[in-house]
């Protein structure tokens, strides 16, 4: 099985990543495990410590400076307007070496997604710009304790006062939001339109709640509450309207990242356990020859391969069809599948990978039951598994609303 770089828009991108990755991002990275190696990752209420946000910001600007932060964004708004199948091994390039640190230099959820196309032009200047250079970072807050997958019935409200939004709500598991500058926080005005204000910090009415601890231990998840929240009437992405496409423009890009990440995860879980299958004894041999252990791995790097394949051919469609001004059912289901794929492919990767390494696959030092953990965590956020079946099934007709 080969895992070539298909086109040469990707082969530029992979190409310039490489020298920074193994450059300056793992100058950075191991200069962080030497002076901070030993200090505890969060902080006792379990938010992320300084030092791993101060390595975080480091990596996102190294990213920044090297364009390859956030690619897909459009060159008016100080990207390099580069494909979705493009950003796949981009992201696969860097996912490949694990969980290293090296991952922060892309844009994910704390960075820009294609919301930002439709920032009016004072966002673009005091939002946009500052989140491009990965000098700020954000938070996406849509989802309330009563509204998750059904987003569209959340009570976030949006009013007009003079020259401000006016908002008021209750946000949770929200990642990033302990430490966004500023928020991105969707809500429905009087109308019953839907749009995205940006909320900073420092705003009167603004506050985050306590972390709410995931199976992740990230220590960047935590709820966000507005009471009379004025923001200017221009701080916002695109005009609220009634169709939740602004909104959808983040999730769906959700859904895009997946599979450069889950296919570059996978194949690290299984080099590792390829690896370790062939140096590793028992009963006088190695491991790997023994069946049960060699078709689990084989198997998953059958799916690995088969997923990478699957998502090169949906992203070039989804490239091809539009991605972001209301796509059509197929596009969604697209989305959908490609999110399903390569959750899946992941959960499995890494489950064989921990299972090869028996006690040592359990233990946090080896790196795998993080991969795991994550894997596990993949298929909630960003719309859960159950959710993308049912996006597909409407593209074929079944089901209908609700
Ligand atoms: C670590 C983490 C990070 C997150 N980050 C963010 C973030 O940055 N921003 C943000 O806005 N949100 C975020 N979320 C929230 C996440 O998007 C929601 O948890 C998710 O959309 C599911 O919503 P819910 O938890 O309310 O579950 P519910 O919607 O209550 O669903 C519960 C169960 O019912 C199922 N279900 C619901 N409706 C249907 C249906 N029609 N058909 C079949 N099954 C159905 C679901 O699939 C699920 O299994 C995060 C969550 C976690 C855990």
């Amino acid at each position: 099985m080969k895992f070539d770089v298909p086109t040469a828009e990707a082969t530029r991108l992979v190409d310039e990543a490489r020298p920074l990755l193994d450059g300056p991002v793992a100058d950075a990275t191991a200069q962080h495990e030497r002076d901070s190696g030993r200090e505890p990752g969060l902080d006792p209420d379990g938010s992320l410590a300084e030092h791993v946000r101060g390595i975080k910001r480091r990596v996102h600007r190294l990213g920044a400076e090297a364009g390859l932060y956030a690619p897909f964004v459009s060159e008016a708004m100080g990207g390099r307007g580069s494909s979705l199948r493009a950003c796949m091994y981009l992201h696969e390039e860097v996912f490949l070496r694990g969980f290293g640190g090296q991952q922060w230099m892309l844009g994910w959820t704390d960075g820009p997604s294609p919301m930002v196309e439709e920032a009016t032009e004072r966002a673009a200047r005091e939002f946009v710009g500052p989140l491009m250079r990965a000098e700020i970072t954000t938070a996406f807050a849509q989802t309330e304790p009563e509204a998750g997958s059904d987003a569209t019935s959340m009570s976030t409200v949006a009013r007009r006062s003079g020259g401000d939004w006016v908002l008021t709500g209750h946000k949770h598991l929200i990642t990033n939001a302990p430490f966004a500058e500023v928020a991105q926080v969707v809500a429905r005005t009087e109308d019953g339109e839907y749009g995205v204000f940006l909320v900073p910090e420092d705003a009167r009415g603004f506050s985050r709640g306590p972390i709410q601890q995931t199976i992740m231990d990230d220590g960047q998840t935590a709820s966000l509450t507005f009471e009379d929240c004025h923001i200017p009437v221009d701080m916002v992405l695109g005009e609220p309207r009634k169709k939740f496409t602004v909104p959808m423009r983040w999730v769906n890009w959700t859904k895009a990242r997946r599979a450069g990440m889950c296919v570059g995860l996978s194949r690290y879980c299984l080099d590792r356990a390829l690896q370790y299958a062939q140096e590793r004894e028992a009963f006088g041999r190695p491991i790997g020859s023994f069946e049960q252990v060699a078709l689990g791995i084989s198997e998953a790097y059958r799916k690995t391969w088969a997923t990478r394949a699957a998502c090169d051919r949906l992203l070039e469609e989804i490239d091809a069809a539009g991605p972001w001004e209301n796509p059509d059912a197929e596009t969604r289901a697209n989305f959908a599948a490609i999110k399903l794929t390569a959750e899946e492919c992941l959960l499995e990767a890494a489950d064989v990978a921990v299972q090869v390494f028996g006690g040592l696959g359990l233990l946090k030092s080896t790196g795998l039951e993080h991969i795991y953990r994550v894997a596990r965590n993949l298929r909630i956020p960003g719309g859960t598994a159950e959710i993308q079946r049912r996006e597909i099934a409407r593209s074929l007709g079944l089901l209908g609303k609700g």
